[in-house]
């Protein structure tokens, strides 16, 4: 009788390296080999504007790259991890991701670095997905049924620590909801971050197209009112109605708190929980908001909750940094009904098993996951896989220009081209899409 095995799926191999990301630091480059010689790699993203509450990227604080440097965590790959999990099936992620977890031994992966186990959890992954010659997204989402494809959140006017200008809010969204596909709905992206450019030369000068770090624009505004106007004109120019393009935003109100005056500092003026309340709840009036991520500092769960009682039917309340994808801070969020959905970005937390963990954890109580680049990102296009694998409804990868954001749109381009495939649209803000319960492979 010929004996079948599984020799294949076996890790031989795991190699770190340092790479580049989009703002030109040092990041973690991991290739997982299976026994079958297939290689999968991926690549740790970072960010700017980070939670206190998420994983640690380690950073070596040396000279070498004005102390980003990422030797240790490198070398935490080759010299910890690597002998640690070689010899095991890489389809077993989640004994991969706990002995990472414990080799870790800390609730941070401060010990390793989350750039790390991140880069590493990913790759392997990759690595039997390659194996079994499935695509990423179809290896982690099960077969079979139909494929969601997200709506894009597109970053296109850029502030707070993403920008050298002085808005304040970080982050200024379209997104393309009256499209038919995802293709549409790139196409009407673009459209509008053509407007956009047009009107923001026309009425600043030419200095007012560079770009931030997630590819959208930068202009010299000062108010955030300016901005909403100038995005609502660029879809309207554009041929677009509110049914078509909806707007969100992303505070990253942490970055505007003052922890000893209990104040947040926006457009130049000091604002309590209650004030900013308010301002919100004109900005919604006035404008077609459909989703606000962190509105409230990383700790306020009781702010986050009287808004979202408030304004949740209508808009998507977005917890970031005050989840961190961290599964202990869901829970608060969800006992004091503190927000309707949540971001999802796996280096806050460091594994995929983790990252899935939290994403399930949420679906399963109708909040909504967006799956999320990082302001620091490269060619790795993981995300659109596990946007499509977790049937979230959501990608939130910035602009639609920039390689490394566009990487992530062109992926579910190519992904879009399977049969059977549904771009939500609106539905997507409105019920929890998921089409099937047994839709993650393990
Ligand atoms: P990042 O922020 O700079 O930490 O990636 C992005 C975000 O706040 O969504
Ligand atoms: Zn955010």
């Amino acid at each position: 009788m010929m004996m079948t095995t599984n020799n294949k799926f076996l890790i031989s191999k795991v190699a770190a390296r340092r790479v580049l990301d989009s703002r030109g630091k040092p990041t973690v480059e991991v290739d997982v080999i299976t026994e079958a010689g297939i290689v999968g790699r991926a690549i740790a993203p970072s960010g700017a504007s980070k939670s206190s509450y998420e994983a640690i990227d380690l950073r070596d604080r040396s000279r070498a790259f004005r102390g980003f440097d990422v030797t240790r965590a490198i070398s935490n790959v080759n010299k910890i991890i690597a002998p640690a999990i070689t010899g095991l099936d890489s389809r077993k992620q989640t004994l991969v991701d706990r002995k990472i977890c414990t080799l870790d031994g800390t609730p941070n992966k401060s010990r390793l670095g989350t750039n790390a186990t991140t880069a590493t959890s990913i790759a392997v992954a990759k690595a039997a997905a390659n194996t079994l010659g499935l695509p990423l997204y179809k290896y982690l989402g099960g077969a079979g049924g139909t494929i969601v494809l997200p709506v894009p959140l597109m970053n296109v006017i850029n502030g707070g620590v993403h920008a050298g200008n002085e808005l304040s809010f970080q982050e200024f969204l379209i997104a393309p909801v009256g499209a038919d596909s995802f293709s549409e709905a790139v196409k009407i992206g673009v459209e509008v971050y053509y407007c956009l450019r047009d009107i923001l030369i026309e009425k600043y000068g030419k200095s007012a197209i560079n770009v931030g770090d997630e590819g959208g624009f930068a202009p010299p505004l000062r108010e955030n009112v300016e901005a909403l106007h100038i995005l609502d004109r660029a879809i309207k120019v554009a041929g677009y109605s509110e049914s078509d393009v909806y707007i969100g935003l992303d505070v990253a109100a942490s970055q505007l708190f003052d922890k000893d005056q209990k104040v947040y500092r926006v457009d130049d003026r000091f604002y309590d929980s209650n004030e900013l309340l308010e301002y919100y709840y004109s900005l919604i009036d006035e404008f077609n908001i459909r989703s606000i991520e962190d509105p409230f500092e990383e700790d306020d769960y009781r702010a986050f909750a009287e808004f979202t009682n408030r304004v949740g039917s209508r808009v998507l309340v977005i917890g970031d940094d005050l989840y961190a994808s961290n599964v202990i801070r869901l829970i608060q969020g969800i006992e004091s009904n503190s927000t309707n959905a949540a971001i999802l970005k796996i280096n806050q937390v460091g594994t995929i098993t983790e990252a899935i963990d939290f994403a399930r954890s949420a679906h399963r109580v109708g909040m909504k996951i967006i799956v999320s680049h990082r302001s620091g990102e490269t060619e790795d296009n993981a995300i659109s896989h596990i946007a499509v694998a977790l049937r979230a409804g959501f990608i939130k990868a910035g602009a639609p220009a920039r390689g490394e954001r566009v990487a992530k749109y062109n992926e579910l381009l190519r992904i879009e081209e399977e049969e059977d495939t549904l771009y939500p649209g609106a539905l997507a803000y409105k019920q929890y899409v998921y089409l099937s319960s047994s839709y993650y492979n393990w």
